[in-house]
């Protein structure tokens, strides 16, 4: 039976825990053949086989998106044995906050180097494919995960937040840029949402911040998220939601 995404090529970083893991098996359920990356290869063989018993498409692919490289195999794999991607679901991150005066700069460099330059290596290896796609069928989409915290102020939060500020920002230049082309670019501001990203904090305070949200609000679930995703895929080609901000009902 056709789906709305039947025909199409996903390929989703971060898809081993969370909001990529969830938007992965929603991806398939329409339909999309889906390659799935991360660094976590068991957690990947794992989504594979869920999403191959319930009737869907997918693909793992290891990689670290940090190395410019090995995404660049990783594309031209997805070149060979599917034609190229049509949609790309840039979501890999971490979430580190710290008091700036701790001079926590492993923990700078690792959000840098993920959420920017991982970022940017998965737009760098994919987005020809992308182009290609959109002039041969009319659409392909460019969805990159970005937080609440790229438009509000979290104290503690600045490296992450500027972080994810540069990536809603980037998203409304690559729309300019690529729509165009018809490749349409969207960024998805989610308000918290209860994930692995919590468990890599290591600040004391920001952990009590953390704890303290989670006893007095309701956190969105990453399938809420993943229903985002699903719906901005299945838009008419000529319909791009730029920017979507998705909150708990509760958080501030
Ligand atoms: P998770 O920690 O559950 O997921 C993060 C994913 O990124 C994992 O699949 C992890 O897999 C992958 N990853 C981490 N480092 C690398 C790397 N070097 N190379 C490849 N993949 C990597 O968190 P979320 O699902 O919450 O996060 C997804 C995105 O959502 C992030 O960009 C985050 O900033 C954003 N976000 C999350 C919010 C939340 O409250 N949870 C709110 C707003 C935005 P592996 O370790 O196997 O490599």
């Amino acid at each position: 039976m056709s789906q709305p995404l039947t025909g199409r090529v996903a390929v989703i970083t971060g898809a081993s825990s969370g909001i990529g893991e969830a938007s992965a098996e929603r991806l398939a359920s329409l339909g999309a053949r889906v390659i799935v990356m991360a660094r976590r290869a068991d957690r990947l063989a794992d989504l594979v086989s869920r999403i191959e018993a319930d009737g869907g498409s997918a693909l793992a692919i290891a990689a670290d998106v940090t190395d410019a490289a090995a995404l660049q195999g990783a594309a031209d794999r997805v070149e060979a044995e599917f034609g190229g991607a049509d949609l790309l679901l840039n979501n890999a991150g971490v979430m580190l906050p710290a008091p700036i005066e701790e001079l926590a700069t492993e923990q700078w460099k690792h959000q840098i180097d993920l959420n920017i330059t991982g970022l940017m290596n998965a737009i760098g290896a994919f987005t020809p494919q992308l182009v290609k796609a959109a002039a041969e069928r009319g659409v392909a989409d460019l969805i990159n995960t970005s937080s609440i915290a790229a438009q509000n102020i979290f104290p503690t939060f600045a490296v992450y937040s500027g972080t994810k500020a540069y990536v809603s920002h980037l998203s409304r230049h690559l729309r300019v840029e690529l729509g165009a082309k018809n490749v349409r670019v969207s960024a998805i501001e989610p308000g918290i949402v209860g994930t692995e990203l919590q468990s890599h904090v290591t600040d004391q305070g920001a952990r009590d911040w953390l704890a303290g949200s989670k006893e007095t609000i309701e956190w969105l679930t990453p399938q809420d998220i993943a229903e985002t995703v699903g719906f901005i895929a299945t838009l008419p080609p000529r319909v791009n939601l730029q920017q979507v901000t998705i909150m708990p009902t509760a958080q501030a």
